[in-house]
């Protein structure tokens, strides 16, 4: 701060004064104490979007944080619904919650701490539900997740679309948060090891269907370690809002037992398979209701020969019965698909999948619409041809996908919406 010679000592507090002029003190100003931190910026934070990725113990900590703060978009996903058990370490939840979905219980508590800010709840799950663009539209993510799958995935996205994200995980009352950003720093993946894969694919049984979850969201926690991580989840985060340094593709671990607390660097792998970006995406005034033909018909002037649209979520078309001959259409992407179903009723043998990572011109799945090959809304889809690949936003999804909010500033945000919209055509409304 620098001195100013005219003043005597003692006339103002220090608090009161910044670089930029004197600070006024209002006591009507929710954030007045907030901005007395000298590289505090209440405007960035108002503006800035966050996807908080699970709302239970962690979840529920993060959110109030953030609504503390004064995080202008706050975007909450979870599949689950309350219930009894979560009431030990989840501020958000009432009693007379159960069977309600977590997403929308904490959103709308989220949304009594601080009414200035938007929460807007998504009941579903990350891998199938959330499309692409949310990822690339947010500044940030963050993960409160119980599983390596949804981690891995979560990771994927944010790397393919540059998004920072934040990830924690606790147990008892010991934790561990890492922050990772693209493109440069060790990402989740690379900090994998041999032990993650194998207990990754504990979740499937042959032949790739998921099992019944064993294990997921019951471990044992206390709200104690629950809150120190998602604050220090969320105090990283305004740290990337604010342009400050952060220990990216770093762990930050913490020990409650003997209060130990360290940070290590984490290896990068330079063959590491999450290191994909994409390219900034053509927004075209198409939604996931849009049939793949829609799509190529979309893109027929950007992209030669022969196309195909790559399904990221690989999708189970039909199960069949190799004994009796008994066949049913599925079309679900893999991971919802249980392995309980994948037997088949007649003769009870276990009926085979065929799966489809891919659509082509010439299939039949062309004439379907996008979410009926596994696309959520707002996804950013990849469709190859012979001279190379393009990469489609479905800008038509934005407003279902992020919110009323998305309209206000669609222009605004490089990348986003409505760049691309006058060239766009085949709208599937
Ligand atoms: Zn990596
Ligand atoms: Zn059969």
């Amino acid at each position: 701060m620098p001195l100013d010679p005219d003043r005597t000592p003692g006339d103002k507090p220090d608090v009161g004064e910044r670089d930029d002029g004197p600070l006024v003190i209002d006591d009507l100003d929710r954030y007045s104490r907030l901005r007395l931190i000298s590289w505090w910026r209440q405007e960035r934070l108002q503006s800035a979007r966050v996807l908080v990725v699970g709302a239970g113990a962690l979840g529920n900590e993060v959110l109030k944080n953030l609504a503390l703060v004064g995080l202008g978009t706050v975007l909450v996903i979870d599949l689950d619904v309350v219930e009894p058990s979560n009431l030990s370490r989840s501020v958000l939840f009432r009693s007379d919650d159960g069977g309600r979905s977590k997403a929308e219980v904490a959103a709308r508590r989220t949304s009594e701490l601080n009414p200035e800010i938007a929460v807007l709840p998504i009941h579903g799950d990350v891998i199938t539900d959330v499309g692409l663009g949310v990822f690339a539209d947010v500044d940030l993510v963050i993960g409160c997740l119980d599983n390596r799958e949804a981690r891995l995935w979560v990771n994927r996205q944010c790397w393919k679309v540059g998004t920072p994200w934040i990830d924690a995980g606790i147990q008892e009352i010991q934790g561990v948060v890492k922050v990772f950003v693209p493109p440069d720093s060790a990402c989740y993946e690379c900090a994998m090891t041999e032990r993650d894969y194998q207990l990754l694919n504990l979740r499937y049984s042959c032949p790739l269907l998921r099992r019944e979850d064993i294990a997921a969201g019951k471990v044992p926690t206390a709200p104690t370690i629950a809150s120190m991580m998602a604050a220090l989840q969320v105090q990283e985060a305004l740290k990337v809002l604010h342009g400050l340094p952060v220990a990216a593709g770093s762990a930050m671990v913490y020990n409650g037992v003997g209060n130990q607390f360290y940070t290590t660097k984490l290896p990068r792998r330079d063959d590491c398979l999450s290191h994909e970006t994409y390219p900034e995406p053509t927004a075209l005034a198409l939604s996931n209701r849009s049939t793949v033909a829609d799509l190529f018909a979309a893109v027929r002037d950007r992209v030669d020969g022969r196309l195909e649209l790559a399904l990221d979520r690989e999708l189970v078309v039909s199960l069949e019965c190799p004994s009796c001959g008994w066949l049913a259409e599925i079309m679900r992407p893999r991971v919802k698909v249980r392995a309980a179903e994948a037997v088949c009723p007649i003769c009870r043998e276990p009926a085979r999948p065929e799966f489809t990572s891919a659509v082509a011109e010439s299939s039949p799945m062309a004439d379907m619409p996008l979410g009926r090959v596994g696309i959520p809304p707002y996804d950013i889809v990849r469709v190859d041809g012979s001279s190379g690949s393009v990469f489609v936003l479905l800008a038509d999804d934005r407003a279902e996908a992020i919110g009323p909010a998305a309209n206000s500033d669609a222009a605004a945000r490089p990348g986003a919406a409505g760049g691309d919209r006058d060239r766009a055509e085949g709208s599937g409304r």
